[in-house]
């Protein structure tokens, strides 16, 4: 089967595409870590429909909003801010990823540290329902104030459903969306109820500011000072904008010249300048396992260029290797870190090479396996038993890079019965013809049919 691909010059071409009433994948830049882009063949999806070429358009409003359609990527809305002297509050790693996109899997990235996440940024999102037609959402409305929640019966639905969100409320996000507001609609579900087009998010001031860097033991080996500056951080999120792990296996993928320090663990500090003295005395009185000559600071700019080229890297190795890297996206908070922790350490000891890196402060790290064709096998195990595990913690184990494809397999154990009842209210209401991206975790089914 070969996939057709249709690159949208503008939003307009999008109603002929729903015109077809033919299902498929709407994408923006393909960076999703959850949708194995080179398969999708064999995943009998035949139509991708690309936005990446449709113009940027943005706008910063008398109230600091950014508001923005098209193909915007984080790196530009965070240059196109700057030019106001604002900043945007969310940066994921990747920052050619875009905005819109980023509002379907419910991205986070190092500055939710300071932040919170994407959704508490959002003011309005606008999409196109598969008859073409555009509805704009606004967060400051309840969702049970929608006209999809009007009747008695699915007023109850979502009062089930969000009292099954309880336990996940400390967390970025829980294995399924949080509807709560009428712009979590579109948060988190992957583009299975519309085609989101437009969006107005609030920003920060931008910041000046300086990466301060902790040199550490490999965490393998001893992860004590790396637990107490995670215990210590969390006082000055005021104060820090991210807190970030690069563990040495991560680093060794650079040239030997380029690692700051080798043979070490490092984490990473993003502190706002004005308050750097502040915060470097803190840390130096507070802390007591960390001396003072393992911490070094970084420019800005070779911060940027460094922080970027190490998973870059790592793509190149494992396209030259033919390796699929297998990894996690677990977020385990307060003392379920230190579990946490455990856990990626007996993956260490599988004899599989490997690598660990995220957002440390907010607990929640990628543990990446790098299994040759013949460990692919025994790394699913491995990952399969895992899920279990973090059930037990009762950790959130995909809380930012969503589902797609390649994480549904793990999703079920996460759901009860509500969830897959609301996702079929929901698709049954907004995408009746399964149009959206039907092979996403909204369509799957509480018990198993005939033949899956
Ligand atoms: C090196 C690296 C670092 C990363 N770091 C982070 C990080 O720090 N934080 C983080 O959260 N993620 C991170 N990611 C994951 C990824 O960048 C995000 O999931 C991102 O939001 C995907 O954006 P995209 O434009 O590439 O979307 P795509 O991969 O093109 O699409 C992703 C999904 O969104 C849906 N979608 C896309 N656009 C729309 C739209 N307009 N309307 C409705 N649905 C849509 C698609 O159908 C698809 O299901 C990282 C990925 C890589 C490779």
């Amino acid at each position: 089967m070969t996939i057709k691909q249709q690159f949208l010059p503008s939003l307009d071409e999008l109603r002929q595409v729903f015109a077809k009433r033919a299902p498929f994948i709407f994408l923006g830049s393909r960076t999703s870590t959850v949708i194995p882009y080179d398969k999708l063949e064999s995943l009998e999806i035949d139509w991708i429909v690309d936005s990446s070429q449709i113009s940027p358009q943005m706008e910063l409003s008398s109230e600091h909003e950014l508001k923005l359609s098209g193909a915007v990527n984080w790196k530009e809305a965070k240059a196109y801010c700057q030019t106001y002297g604002r900043n945007i509050k969310t940066s994921p790693t990747e920052e050619l990823a875009q905005i819109l996109s980023g509002v379907a899997t419910s991205c986070t990235g190092e500055r939710c540290f300071g932040y919170g996440t994407l959704r508490d940024q959002i003011k309005t999102l606008t999409y196109m329902d598969t008859a073409g037609d555009q509805h704009t959402l606004y967060s400051d409305r309840d969702l049970s104030e929608h006209h999809l929640f009007e009747s008695k019966e699915a007023k109850d639905l979502l009062k089930r459903y969000q009292e099954s969100y309880k336990e996940y409320r400390s967390y970025k996000n829980a294995p399924f969306p949080r509807f709560e507001k009428e712009t979590d609609l579109m948060v988190g579900t992957e583009g299975q109820l519309g085609v989101i087009t437009d969006g107005s998010f609030s920003t920060a001031p931008s910041h000046e500011v300086v990466f301060l860097f902790f040199a550490l033991p490999k965490w393998e080996r001893d992860d004590s000072i790396h637990l107490e500056i995670y215990d210590w951080v969390q006082r000055y999120r005021h104060q820090i904008l991210s807190c970030e792990l690069i563990d040495e296996n991560s680093w060794n993928y650079l040239d030997k010249e380029e690692i700051p320090v080798v043979g070490k663990d490092t984490i990473f500090l993003e502190v706002i300048e004005k308050d750097l003295e502040e915060v470097y005395e803190k840390l130096t009185t507070e802390l007591n396992l960390i001396k003072d000559d393992a911490i070094f600071s970084m420019p800005v700019a070779k911060f940027h260029q460094l922080r970027m080229k190490i998973p870059r890297a790592i793509f190149e190795v494992n396209s030259q290797m033919g390796v699929i890297k297998k990894g996690t996206d677990v977020q385990a908070i307060g003392p379920k870190f230190k579990e946490l922790l455990q856990l990626y350490r007996n993956f260490s000891n599988e004899g599989i090479r490997y690598n660990l890196f995220g957002h440390f402060g907010d607990a929640h790290l990628h543990f990446n396996f790098m299994p040759s064709k013949e460990e692919a096998d025994k790394c699913d195990k491995i990952l399969g038993d895992f899920y279990k595990d973090i059930k037990s913690l009762r950790a959130s184990p995909f809380a930012e890079h969503g589902i797609g494809l390649i994480k549904k397999k793990y999703i079920k154990s996460f759901l009860s019965p509500v969830h897959f009842e609301m996702f079929q209210y929901l698709k049954a209401n907004m995408d009746p013809e399964n149009l959206l991206f039907p092979w996403g975790y909204m369509n799957m089914k509480w018990k198993m049919e005939e033949g899956e």
